[in-house]
C-alpha cells in the first residue's frame, strides 16, 4: 500500500541503496528497495522491521557518546572507542 495516496496500487520495484546502521557492537549493511507507485508516481522506500528494532540500539550510541562526553572524553577519542567496540 502507497503511503503518499494510500492507494493498494502495485509499487514497481524502482533501484535499491546501501544503508548502513551503526550500533555499539557492531555495523550493519542494508539494502533498501525503493518502489514508486503507479497512482501518484511518488517514491516509498520500505524499511525492514529489522531496522526499526535497530533504530533502539542506535539511540545506544548516542548515549554512550554523550555519556563519555561528559566525563571528559573528546569527540575523536570517542570515535575511536566505538571504531574499537564495532570490530
Ligand atoms: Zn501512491
Amino acid at each position: 500500500m502507497c503511503p503518499h495516496c494510500l492507494a493498494r496500487a502495485m509499487l514497481h520495484k524502482h533501484g535499491s541503496f546501501k544503508r548502513i546502521v551503526y550500533t555499539l557492537l557492531k555495523a550493519y549493511v542494508l539494502s533498501i528497495y525503493r518502489f514508486k507507485c503507479c497512482e501518484c508516481g511518488k517514491a516509498t522506500s520500505f524499511l525492514p522491521n529489522f531496522m526499526k528494532e535497530h533504530h533502539q540500539v542506535a539511540w545506544e550510541v548516542k548515549e554512550e557518546v554523550i555519556r563519555q562526553q561528559l566525563a571528559g572524553v573528546s569527540l575523536v577519542k570517542i570515535a575511536e572507542n566505538l571504531v574499537t567496540s564495532a570490530g
